[in-house]
């Protein structure tokens, strides 16, 4: 019997395994496209804690790859429309000081907050707005993690977390957001919670389609008298009740869509190949890593993924002999149809690779592929 899992946050050891993706590559690792692997593997599975109801990775024996990944025009226009929602509700005080706790991913406000008359301050000072940015998940200590950002918002000051929604997980089945480096997946009552213990509280929310839904949470200190939630936070929790983000049964319906939705991208590579149809992927995002290892593709089936990044072409995507290529050659190879791992890179993608339609072939989001939306 090993020691009993604590919660990253409330230490507490009550929960249980709600998803088991059993050993999977580390998702960040791209090997070589020479190397004939096998890749080393790691268990990763997502655990709730039945105290204060946060998801997260129960074991990381990874070790986390230098980023590779470009920054999507996605992330880039969520920014900015973000930060235009939370000056106009009145959080951004011109001549305020800021700082932020990025992502590795990309998506930093700061030039957008500057432009706003903020000041941006270094690392450890106090600032009247604490801006995270999807930064949270990749620590391991979650309570730690967040008091140090709490501990750095000066009086009547604003805490901003942006998070992906469990909500979101659960709503889309979105099962392959779990991945090794991502140590929790916030519902906005578990966050609630966090901010509670740090002394803090939840006024207001804001949704956005970015990844099938993400939230931003305005969060003020508790002794500065704040109203309470506005009933942007209430109506969300509530519909994030109604999901059953906190009930362990219903999220774990997530590990059915883990069958369902990688038997339905088999069977579609399969028909596709049966019908003559030549499909290349788009994006060697950690999701793609999961839902091809879950689904058992390699390369008869679907011969390369596409990505922007030049750090990963050359590569493989980790324990499977599929190559990622540069978007060129995705072009060149003149597909039928190309399975896209990011559906919110779609819009962009259009843009900057019309060849693609051009030729007649046609974009497909694998996510679509076998959902069973609850
Ligand atoms: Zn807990």
């Amino acid at each position: 019997m090993t020691e009993a899992h604590r919660c990253r946050s409330c230490c507490a050891t009550i929960g249980e395994v709600v998803l088991d993706l059993g050993e999977q590559p580390a998702s960040d690792y791209f090997p070589p496209a020479a190397d004939p692997g096998p890749d080393p593997s790691y268990p990763l599975q997502m655990w709730l804690c039945a105290a204060c109801g946060l998801a997260q990775l129960l074991v990381d024996p990874t070790v986390p790859e230098e980023p590779r990944a470009t920054e999507p025009a996605a992330l880039v226009d969520q920014a900015a429309d973000a930060v235009g929602r939370v000056a106009a509700a009145g959080w951004l005080p011109a001549g305020g000081r800021a700082a932020e706790y990025g992502s590795p991913h990309g998506g930093s406000w700061l030039d957008l907050l500057a432009e706003r008359g903020l000041t941006v301050v270094g690392d450890g000072a106090e600032a009247d707005v604490v801006l995270d940015c999807f930064g949270l998940m990749h620590s391991p200590d979650q309570a730690a993690a967040l008091a140090e950002r709490a501990a750095r918002v000066a009086p009547g000051g604003v805490l901003l977390l942006q998070f992906h929604s469990l909500g979101t997980i659960v709503r889309l089945g979105q099962w392959n957001s779990l991945r090794h480096g991502h140590y929790a997946y916030y519902s906005t009552a578990a966050l609630g919670r966090m901010l509670a213990s740090a002394g803090f509280a939840a006024r207001q929310a804001w949704r956005f389609d970015l990844y099938g839904g993400t939230i931003l949470l305005a969060a003020t200190r508790a002794e500065d008298g704040a109203p309470g939630p506005d009933t942007s936070v209430t109506a969300l929790e509530a519909e994030e009740a109604a999901l059953g983000v906190e009930d362990p049964a219903r999220v774990r319906r997530l590990q059915d869509s883990t069958v369902s939705r990688a038997e339905a991208l088999h069977r579609w590579l399969v028909d596709q190949r049966a019908g003559g149809a030549r499909v290349l992927g788009y994006g060697a995002a950690s999701r793609a890593v999961a839902l091809l290892c879950r689904a058992g593709v390699d390369r008869t089936l679907l011969p390369a993924v596409a990505d922007a990044s030049p750090a990963k072409q050359g590569r493989r995507m980790p324990a499977t002999d599929i190559p990622v290529v540069a978007p060129g050659e995705l072009v060149a190879a003149r597909p039928d149809a190309v399975a896209l791992f990011l559906p919110d890179l779609l819009p962009e993608l259009r843009a900057t690779l019309p060849e693609v339609e051009a030729d007649g072939a046609r974009w497909v989001d694998v996510e679509a592929l076998g959902a069973t939306p609850v």
